[in-house]
């Protein structure tokens, strides 16, 4: 299984006041990874509360094999601590912290988005790094 993990906030939404806008290309990426058979997990430190609401809220439960709570930040992510909170660990990790990448994962480090913005592709190079690593 080759499990794909996005961060929320700020990677694959932005917020507006209460509201939320989708990232450009997010619905289309995870169709396309559902289709090539990827497991889609989303997580978010503010709980799998939040995660589920922004799948719900913008439909993509089709496209999203779970949630979860993403662990409290430390130092170095090790998979005996990722195991503690998740129960797939994952295989590539989309983010636009930092403080994820010390553990030995490939990952894509997003650009903040913070506010919405149409012209937006990172989400589609995120699509093609993933492609190229995991083809
Ligand atoms: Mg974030």
């Amino acid at each position: 299984m080759i499990n794909i993990f996005f961060d929320v906030d700020e990677t694959l939404v932005a917020r507006d006041g209460n509201s939320y806008h989708l990232r450009p290309h997010a619905v289309e990426i995870l169709f396309r990874l559902k289709k090539h058979k990827y497991m889609v997990y989303i997580w978010s430190r503010a709980g799998k509360k939040h995660a589920d609401f922004i799948v719900d809220s913008f439909g993509l439960r089709p496209y999203v094999d779970d949630t979860f709570t993403k662990p409290p930040k430390i130092d170095n992510y090790t998979s005996d601590y990722l195991k503690k909170y998740i129960t797939a660990l994952p295989s590539f990790i989309v983010d636009n912290g930092d403080h994820l990448f010390n553990i030995d994962v490939p990952n894509f480090k997003v650009r903040s988005y913070d506010e919405p913005d149409e012209y937006d592709i990172d989400l589609l190079l995120v699509y093609k790094k993933i492609r190229k690593i995991f083809r």
